[in-house]
């Protein structure tokens, strides 16, 4: 018994442990299988960005300033500035003061100018000064002399403010009725031009707008070196807003400001490629950077009879590429852009990401790169939307998975129980009949072999072979109702019943049994009982069980009631004893198949521990109901309770 008992609880532990694995390995492999999807997910998503948006990068990064520079062709608008040279790479402007030395060969200082210089700024003798001035004049055939004597003329009569007369003197100077070829070059013109501004300015001249609005578009057109094109421009504008002309002389103060802009930025890399071996440093078509000490990007155009370089700052470059750097920009990328010497052009402001892809941009662009990347987060974001949903369908799979292991679960755990069951049965059946079989075998031996002293002994052997018997064929009939009841084959006649006579029938079933045992039994009756819809002799046995168990968990002066009564509805039958009585844990196990307490007692008394499972399996069909109150040592009482229809 006990080998089959450890045999079936090993079983069951093998169960357990086959049916944990079966939940267990499978989620295991379905949270790696996720996590792989999770990655995968990831990686594709990456993947499927990155190509969407290299192309776009190309499109922005390749053929969009590709097809401007092609649409822009040589227009030196849109330059920053611009320097050209001749078929021979001398160049050609701007002009340079160092380019055009002659320009400023010093005046040959005679003997007779120098008199009058003296005059003029050490003697401060403007009369006489001038006088000197005018003798030269009229002597002299140097046009350059001549020149400077109407200059020391206008000076003269400024200091001594006949500003009137310097005005007209100057006049002549800076609209001469003829160029004197070499000498009044565009240059000497310019500064007498200057000069007339600062006299208008001086003296409030009412011509003082009007002649402003013609210096600047003529200086600006004058063919003079860009340093004095610088000097003379800023010297307007300076007068100008001096003068409170800064509204009505918008356009001339802009034009003028643009072209110092760009005389300054073609002087600076005209500075810096003297010393650096002029346009050989160019590719043609290519933006090379300029590292002068304001940096420019240059681009170098072959034209019909010259040759072209065109100047952008840096501000400017940044300004176009921004146009794509924007264009490129959303919610997931951006990007940065790199010249040729590795300095960052363009990009978008405060950004965190990691690059994804690194364009080598080519042609007008070579050498630079543009860096694309993914912001910080972006495939976080979209694979957690992609594992939300993997994390359901796993949660779903692992939860159906759990239920039908548990309903497997259950089914094996019941055929185990069964079979254990199956076991038991045999087992105790076995046991069971052979105590009394064996017992009959010995007394009718001893009565076959005639060894029985008196005919009073062979009586009393019949009456106890009679009695195993008897406790046989109810063991058996035990057995069978067990068995019929496994099998739910046990088919009751339920009809009206009268209570009174069910525990009448059962009280003289035990009577004989407790008369001869002197047991003190009582039963009561408190009418009127109605009617119940019962299988009487289903509840018969029932009591008898009770009864049965009441005489055989009782010692010695064995006081047994009945009591009939109604309450709440239902007929209630109260088996009451003075026995052995029963722990707590006990009574909750009473009425499980083969249970029996480890009592002296229960070991002594047959039974089989159906007695019951049978009571309640009958009592529960009727629709009934058992319970069991015990003090241990002292008493039990079970109550069974049908209701009444
Ligand atoms: P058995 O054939 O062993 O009597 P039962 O199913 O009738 O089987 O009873 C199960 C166990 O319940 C008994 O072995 C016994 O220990 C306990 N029991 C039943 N009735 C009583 C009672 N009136 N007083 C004390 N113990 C009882």
């Amino acid at each position: 018994m006990n080998k089959l008992k450890n045999n079936s609880q090993n079983q069951l532990r093998w169960v357990i442990l086959l049916l944990a694995i079966a939940v267990i390995l499978p989620t295991v492999c379905l949270l790696w299988f996720m996590t792989q999807a999770v990655k995968n997910e990831r990686l594709a998503i990456r993947q499927k960005l990155i190509d969407s948006y290299t192309k776009r990068a190309e499109e922005l990064f390749f053929k969009y300033p590709e097809t401007f520079w092609i649409s822009l062709d040589k227009n030196i608008g849109f330059f920053s500035s611009h320097l050209i040279y001749d078929q021979n790479d001398n160049l050609t402007y701007p002009v340079t003061t160092k380019r055009f030395p002659e320009l400023f060969e010093n005046v040959v200082l005679t003997e007779s100018i120098n008199e009058a210089w003296n005059l003029e700024f050490k003697t401060k003798n403007f009369e006489e000064a001038m006088k000197e001035y005018n003798k030269l004049l009229e002597t002299s055939s140097d046009g350059m002399i001549k020149h400077e004597c109407h200059l020391g003329i206008v000076r003269c009569l400024t200091k001594q403010n006949k500003f009137d007369e310097a005005i007209k003197v100057c006049h002549d100077l800076a609209y001469p009725s003829q160029y004197i070829k070499g000498k009044y070059t565009p240059e000497l013109i310019s500064q007498d031009r200057l000069m007339l501004v600062n006299l208008y300015s001086r003296t409030n001249h009412k011509d003082l707008l009007k002649e402003l609005q013609n210096q600047f578009p003529d200086t600006i057109k004058l063919f003079i070196t860009a340093e004095k094109k610088i000097f003379v421009l800023n010297q307007l504008i300076d007068i100008a807003k001096e003068k409170g002309f800064n509204e009505k002389l918008q356009t001339e103060i802009q034009n003028a400001q643009r072209i110092i802009d760009s005389s300054l930025i073609s002087l600076t890399a005209v500075e810096y490629l003297e010393d650096n071996s002029g346009l050989k440093l160019f590719s043609q078509n290519v933006f090379r950077k300029i590292e002068s000490s304001r940096p420019l990007y240059g681009i170098y155009f072959k034209l019909s009879d010259s040759k072209m370089l065109g100047l952008l700052t840096a501000e400017k470059m940044s300004q176009f590429w921004q146009k794509s750097v924007d264009d490129f920009t959303d919610e997931l990328v951006f990007c940065r852009i790199y010249d040729n010497k590795g300095q960052l052009i363009a990009r978008q402001e405060a950004a965190e990401g990691e690059i994804f892809s690194t364009l080598n941009l080519t042609n007008y662009f070579a050498g630079w790169k543009t860096e694309l990347y993914l912001r910080s987060g972006v495939f976080k974001e979209a694979a957690d939307k992609k594992r939300y949903i993997y994390i359901w369908v796993a949660s779903i799979v692992i939860v159906l998975m759990f239920s039908s292991t548990l309903l497997a679960g259950k089914a094996v755990l019941k055929q185990a129980r069964l079979n254990k069951l199956k076991n038991d049965f045999i087992a105790t059946i076995t046991h069971e009949l052979k105590t009394p079989l064996s017992s009959m075998r010995v007394l009718v031996d001893t009565l076959l072999e005639g060894r029985c002293e008196s005919r009073q002994q062979e009586t009393e052997y019949l009456q106890l072979i009679s009695k195993e018997n008897l406790r046989l064929s109810k063991l058996i009939d035990n057995f069978l109702t067990f068995s019929r009841m496994e099998r739910n084959k046990q088919i009751f006649d339920i009809a009206s019943a009268s209570p009174v006579e069910i525990a009448n029938n059962a009280a003289e079933a035990m009577q004989a049994k407790f008369e001869k045992a002197n047991v003190h039994f009582s039963l009561n009756v408190l009418k009127p009982l109605p009617m119940i819809e019962a299988d009487k002799d289903a509840i018969v046995t029932v009591l008898i069980n009770l009864l049965d168990n009441a005489y055989k968990y009782s010692n010695d002066n064995k006081q047994i009631e009945l009591d009939v009564f109604v309450e709440n509805n239902s007929i209630c039958f109260a088996v009451k004893d003075n026995g052995i009585g029963m722990t707590r844990r006990q009574m909750k196990k009473i009425f499980d198949r083969f249970y029996q307490a480890d009592t002296s007692l229960s070991r002594q008394a047959e039974g089989a521990g159906l007695g019951l499972s049978i009571v309640k399996f009958i009592v529960d069909a009727h629709k009934g109901k058992i319970s069991v109150e015990s003090k241990l040592g002292k008493e039990s009482i079970f109550t069974v309770k049908l209701p009444i229809i």
